[in-house]
């Protein structure tokens, strides 16, 4: 039987290229997006050109509302979700924490934290054994920067990627014997548009000369990680964090 995944923020970048690379691996996959209908729709349209199983939909995974009803219509298409890429998350224009607005950081809190952790409780809820779910398999899409804290740029992206260790942590361990692994990839630099949002669109070819392997990666090395994660070659591993960041 074909396994569903649902990854949050799968119409471009990281989240893209987890979902090309998630059915080739031989998943059904549920493309989640907030706006860019046309990235997701492209996502699908690729995966089916190459004989596999997608269906794009929208949500925006800041909201607790939206994020229900994300579960409920992925439950309603495939009958069921047995793995979860907590993707979706930005940063914000580049400054210094005294210059932020409460409303920025509610909102960076609501997207790369609260977010997050809400999708993964659907998912245990619909996953957990003990509910009379199948068990299945969560990654979080965490950020090299909870471990340099991003000073100058962005603290309080940073702090949120920080908590998404914690959880990934945490939860593994409360969910490990109903069935559910939890594991985390923590990116470096990666070329992607993310970057553009915080204002610097040359930002990894900027700071690429201090990565040791002297260089930003790529979505798809990410994916690939992910994608391991997911897979059953990885079924002894919970409550890892993957660094995927060339040696940074
Ligand atoms: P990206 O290219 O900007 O893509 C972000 C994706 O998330 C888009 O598909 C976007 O779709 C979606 N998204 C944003 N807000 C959303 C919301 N509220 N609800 C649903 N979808 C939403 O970013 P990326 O670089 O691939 O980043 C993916 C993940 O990797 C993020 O968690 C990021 O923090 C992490 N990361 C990235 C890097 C890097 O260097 N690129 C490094 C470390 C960690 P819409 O346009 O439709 O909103």
């Amino acid at each position: 039987m074909a396994r569903t995944l649902l990854i949050t923020g799968a119409s471009r970048g990281i989240g893209a290229a987890t979902a090309l690379q998630a059915a080739a691996a031989g998943w059904q996959v549920a493309v989640n997006y907030r706006q860019d209908a046309a990235g997701a729709a492209h996502v699908v349209a690729s995966i089916q050109a190459a004989g596999g199983v997608a269906q794009a939909f929208q949500a925006d995974v800041a909201e607790e509302a939206d994020i229900i009803r994300l579960f409920d219509a992925v439950v309603q298409r495939f009958g069921a979700v047995h793995g979860l890429v907590n993707n979706a998350g930005s940063t914000a224009p580049m400054g210094r924490l005294q210059d932020f607005s409460a409303a920025r950081i509610q909102h960076m809190l609501q997207l790369n934290v609260a977010g997050p952790m809400l999708c993964c409780r659907e998912a245990v809820r619909h996953m957990s054994t003990t509910a009379g779910g199948l068990g299945g398999v969560i990654v979080n899409v965490s950020s090299a920067a909870s471990r340099l804290g991003s000073a100058g740029e962005y603290v309080d992206y940073a702090a949120c990627k920080g908590a998404i260790d914690t959880l990934t942590l945490g939860l593994a361990r409360e969910v490990a014997a109903e069935g559910i692994r939890v594991n985390a990839v923590r990116p470096g630099l990666i070329e992607t548009g993310i970057h553009a949002i915080s204002g610097q669109p040359g930002r990894v070819a900027r700071l690429a000369p201090g990565v040791p392997m002297q260089r930003g990666g790529l979505p798809d090395e990410v994916a690939a990680a992910i994608v391991w994660l997911l897979s059953d070659a990885a079924s002894f591993c919970t409550g890892s964090i993957l660094d995927v960041s060339g040696g940074r």
